[in-house]
């Protein structure tokens, strides 16, 4: 009997040894919040950073609202807001941890409290921010470099971090031209100031580059422009696997209507043409796409279909 009663103790606490990381880790989250897929040596995880609501005529301010709206019934999706994924992605490869973007952060004005869960999800699948070596922004908006802005987060992460952005990027928000955007109110200054407050923390942290830049082994960043001028993707690729980061080259309608004009795109007309050819190419060559924007986990690849294309989600693979 005393023996049971001991085992029995010896197991409550092994098994909460065992649990104590789960607990921590939010197991109150019913969905998951992060997704893992190899490419070759290439560890990567797609973190979400939750969801961003906005009006749905940021998707497509060149459409006709009667079409954009057949496009939302299609998808059996509301009408008036459109909830956008906010995926963010960790790379690991030859010993670097790379974090692509950081997702939206905390904006007390904008009302976003569905966003930003970054910090937490990062905490909840193990990564400590004191790990990261190296940071890629596809671009400067502030749902991809926001995160970096929470309170706390400087402090906690490495005095050596490289952050790697476009250098025309950089330029860009120096003073930033929106006059062929189309964003809801509010959206214009909160970017701006955003990106400024970003430049002031992170100066010294910065390595730009022209066109291309290798990160890590098989990590490689290409500026795309469209989007932003300095907007970027970054390309995987090792043991023949390849995967495409695409930031905000794609969105979840782009595979429909690849013209569409999304409301924050600074050169909508090259954005769209960026986002073409990229789709074209992934199609060609099968290789994995992952967007901030996409459904999570974002992980599919992209077939031609007639005029234009359509998404192929991965299986998941438990
Ligand atoms: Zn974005």
């Amino acid at each position: 009997m005393n023996r049971m009663i001991h085992n029995t103790q010896q197991e409550t606490n092994m098994s909460l040894d065992i649990t104590s990381h789960p607990v921590r880790s939010g197991s109150d989250e019913l969905v998951p919040s992060r997704y893992a897929v190899r490419v070759g040596d290439i560890d990567v995880l797609v973190v979400s950073d939750g969801v961003l609501p906005l009006p749905t005529a940021m998707l497509a301010h060149n459409a006709d609202p009667a079409v954009r709206a057949a496009w939302l019934d299609d998808m059996f999706l509301p009408p008036d807001a459109f909830d956008w994924p906010l995926n963010v992605v960790v790379v690991r490869s030859g010993g670097q941890t790379i974090l692509i973007d950081a997702g939206l952060g905390f904006d007390p004005d904008l009302h976003l409290p569905r966003a930003g869960q970054l910090i937490k999800r990062l905490e909840a699948a193990g990564i400590d921010l004191a790990s990261v070596t190296d940071v890629v922004l596809t671009h400067m908006h502030m749902d991809h470099i926001g995160g970096l802005l929470v309170d706390g987060v400087k402090d906690r992460l490495r005095p050596d971090l490289r952050i790697h952005v476009a250098a025309a990027e950089v330029k860009f928000w120096e003073s930033p031209d929106f006059s062929h955007t189309s964003m809801p109110p509010g959206f214009p200054d909160a970017l701006r100031s955003a990106a400024k407050r970003f430049m002031k923390v992170y100066r010294s942290h910065l390595r730009p580059f022209e066109e291309e830049y290798e990160v890590a082994p098989g990590v490689v960043v290409h500026r795309t422009g469209g989007h932003t001028p300095g907007h970027s993707v970054v390309r995987l690729a090792s043991g023949g696997d390849g995967l495409t980061f695409a930031g905000d080259a794609v969105f979840a309608v782009g595979f429909d209507q690849p013209d569409w004009h999304n409301g924050f795109e600074h050169d909508p007309e090259e954005a769209a043409r960026v986002r073409v050819r990229l789709l074209r190419e992934l199609a060609e060559t099968g290789e994995m796409l992952v967007a901030t924007h996409l459904p999570f986990p974002s992980v599919g690849r992209v077939a031609v279909d007639g005029d234009a294309f359509r998404w192929v989600p991965a299986f998941w693979d438990y």
